[in-house]
């Protein structure tokens, strides 16, 4: 992790800053490699340390590279201010997005020191993906589809939302991921336009809508992908209106991929699509997000968005056109953004496939 700690560091010395502190896992993990839940970072210019509490020490030997590890006792953020305290520390970066006010006013009281937003700071290093970053998210999207694949055939009338989706994490497990990398959503009939519905008692029955939306972590990094099937027999021609569309729109976006273009205009080529159709109103999340250690990290594609595609950069891509009181599709990739366009790791089919019961 010592190329990603010069990264930083590289980044510290453009925001003006003295140094950059750490309470959050997923930041951890990237920077020092730990895959624990509680841990503490600093990084100077010419010091890296790694504090954690006794239960971690061991794994910490294991797993950081780099860094002085030091245990320590008590609360965390107390014994980190205090290191930053020590170094009399100036203009000391860190993640708002991720600290909770608990964790900065043990900080403010202890350290002495200033503090300084640096929400972009390591977020702008982990948007775009290294060889051995794309490998893992390729490892897991494969372990997912392999789940998905096995499942399908498996579906009878009578199952639940709630079985179907345990069955994937169970299986998720089975085959070495840690587990899904966010809540499994299989939604059946019309609770398919619950664009992030929970699975529950409903039923599935001939003629159902199936929305499933799943994804695994293995070796710390994420996968996602969303297909939307019909159960037995096509539920109506509004069905297969939108999946026709869905998929139109996905298409257009995926067309649309490649370094430079602005995350905004990736969005607007699948929303334009839906809108000229008539289903505007219907399309009401973003277009896509960046997938790797987090389910939900930069770069985020959506009207608002800021920012360019860079290559590197593993996104989704998926609209949806949800009916309410009737169901939704949404179909979603995963890709890694390519010098010249973009790679779609996700290979299962998206055409519209009718399961048999
Ligand atoms: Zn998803
Ligand atoms: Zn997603």
């Amino acid at each position: 992790m010592t190329h990603r700690i010069t990264a930083l560091r590289e980044n510290l010395a453009n925001e003006g800053c003295g140094a950059f502190i750490s309470l959050t896992p997923a930041t951890n993990q990237y920077l020092a490699g730990f895959s624990g839940t509680t841990s503490a970072i600093l990084i100077t210019p010419d010091e890296a340390l790694f504090l954690c509490d006794f239960r971690y020490t061991e794994q910490a030997q294991e797993q950081v590279r780099g860094y002085a590890i030091t245990e320590v006792k008590g609360k965390l953020s107390e014994r980190l201010a205090e290191a930053v305290s020590e170094r009399r520390l100036s203009a000391v970066g860190f993640e708002p997005q991720y600290m909770t006010v608990d964790e900065f006013r043990a900080l403010q009281a202890n350290a002495g020191s200033v503090f300084t937003e640096t929400p972009e700071l390591v977020s702008s290093l982990r948007r775009r993906k290294d060889e051995s970053e794309i490998a893992l998210v390729r490892a897991a999207s494969e372990l997912a589809e392999s789940v998905l694949v096995d499942l399908l055939p498996e579906l009878r009338p009578g199952i639940t939302e709630r079985e179907l989706a345990a069955r994937f994490e169970y299986e998720f497990k089975m085959r070495g991921a840690s587990g899904p990398s966010f809540d499994t959503m299989a939604l059946f009939g019309a609770r398919s336009s619950l664009p992030h519905g929970q699975p529950g008692d409903r039923a599935l029955q001939e003629g159902d809508v199936v929305l499933l939306d799943f994804g695994c972590r293995r070796e710390g990094y994420c996968s996602d992908l969303t297909r939307t099937y019909a159960f037995g027999r096509i539920p109506g021609g509004w069905f297969q209106e939108i999946h026709e569309l869905t998929l139109a729109a996905q298409r257009q976006a995926l067309e649309a991929v490649r370094p430079g273009v602005s995350c905004q205009e990736v969005d607007a080529a699948a929303r334009d699509v839906i809108s000229n159709a008539g289903h505007g109103s219907h399309f009401g999340h973003g277009l896509g997000h960046g997938v790797g250690i987090e389910i939900h990290e930069a770069p985020r594609l959506n009207p608002e968005a800021t920012g360019v595609l860079e290559a590197g950069m593993v996104i989704t891509i998926e609209p949806g056109v949800y009916l309410p009181g009737q169901g939704g599709v949404r179909i979603e990739d995963l890709i890694v953004v390519t010098q010249d366009g973009c790679e779609v790791l996700t290979r299962t089919q998206k055409e519209l496939e009718i399961l048999a019961p």
